[in-house]
């Protein structure tokens, strides 16, 4: 198939109502609306609840006043234009302000907004950055989404990144293949690219970003198995999202099929409270019992609910355990009041630890975009 042609109006979904069209008016000049013709053809349009619908096609809910624009509070972190440096290992580079659909629920859609100034189209100063700070040891590129670059784009990116000796791990965070695996099929530039710069001694990871498994096309798939053999390391993750794999048999269904055609589910993500996005939201707690998050670090009794730093911003905060008193409504750390254990496992925080590949597992989705 050709390229798929992007959709950037509502009026261009011919399935939608008038009335409907014209409802959605005011969500999309608020927060903008893409999507493309490949994504479309998998909603099904007889049933209202489709999870696929959901994850691109806009609603009014998105309206209600609930949520922070910029709930990661990542502008704080912006260290050089595009780059923010939060973690002391990993630094996350904002590449481009497009993806390949926008997700309803993306928790940086303030990036899409008009007057957004966070990404920058000169590389050159983020990667100066990074060389002059050598305890990045791991730099995700992220967006928006990276594949929606120019191959010859993004290569420039990564061959500035391939120069730095203490970059041992760069990470693309990408939803290109579950919302356009076109772009992946029919670009052999892409897959050379990889091949050049996944090396042995040091491989190219893929953070590929499927929410429901009816995305994994078969399409999807091929798509998967040319970067694969190009030589990336391709992982899953997602945000546990209300209506759309907040079902246990859903997410279930995810992993295994991801396990099959061998995309390990990495990462999964309790959302950040973010504007726009309460109809997806789901409690931490109720999150857990749709995950059992113990599996992530974390744990829940009848009367309280355990979590542990496995990445922080501050680095005493590293290996922290704490147990807090359950609070059903709880959507983030910030709800839970009253702390019940405290410790620190790690002891010695000068202790010189080799550093992890990726971010941690605490609930924390600052990595999923793409
Ligand atoms: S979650 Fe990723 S793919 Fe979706 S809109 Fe946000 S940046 Fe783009």
């Amino acid at each position: 198939m050709k390229n798929p042609q992007y959709l950037t109006t509502v009026d261009r979904l011919d399935e939608l109502t008038p009335a409907d069209r014209a409802g959605l008016e005011d969500v999309t000049r608020k927060f903008a609306f893409r999507t493309n013709e490949y994504y479309v053809s998998l909603i099904d349009w007889d049933d209202p609840d489709d999870p696929i619908r959901k994850i691109v096609i806009p609603d009014p809910r998105e309206l209600e006043d609930w949520g922070a624009l910029d709930a990661s509070s990542e502008k704080t972190y912006t260290v050089a234009p595009g780059v923010q440096h939060k973690y002391p290992q990993t630094a996350l580079f904002l590449a481009v302000d497009v993806c390949g659909s926008f997700c309803r629920f993306c928790f940086r859609k303030r990036l899409f907004m008009n007057g957004a100034d966070e990404v920058i189209r000169d590389y050159t100063e983020g990667i100066e950055y990074i060389r002059n700070h050598p305890e990045i040891t791991n730099v995700l590129i992220t967006g928006g989404d990276p594949l929606i670059l120019a191959t010859s784009r993004l290569e420039s990116l990564i061959d500035g990144l391939r120069s730095i000796e203490h970059v041992g791990i760069i990470r693309i965070g990408s939803k290109m293949v579950a919302f356009n695996p076109y772009r992946i099929l029919n670009d052999p530039a892409l897959p050379e690219m990889i091949r050049k710069y996944s090396t042995k001694e040091k491989r190219i990871y893929i953070m590929a970003h499927f929410n429901h498994p009816r995305e994994l096309t078969p399409q999807a798939i091929e798509a998967l198995d040319l970067l694969r053999d190009a030589g990336a390391i391709i992982v899953n993750q997602t945000p546990l999202l209300r209506g759309i794999n907040s079902d246990p048999v859903v997410l279930t269904e995810l992993f295994r099929k991801l396990s099959f055609i061998g995309v390990p589910p990495y990462y999964v993500f309790q959302c950040r409270p973010t504007l726009g996005n309460r109809l997806f939201e789901m409690p931490l707690e109720e999150a857990y019992e749709v995950f059992e998050r113990a599996k992530a670090g974390v744990g829940k009794t009848a009367d309280a609910i355990y979590f542990k730093y496995h990445q922080a911003a501050n680095p005493s905060d590293m290996g922290r355990f704490m147990a807090f008193r359950s609070n059903p409504s709880a959507y983030w750390f910030d709800d839970y009041e009253e702390l019940i254990d405290d410790c620190r496992i790690t002891g010695n925080e000068d202790e010189d630890l080799p550093d992890f590949p990726f971010g941690g597992r605490i609930p924390d989705d600052s990595s999923v975009t793409g």
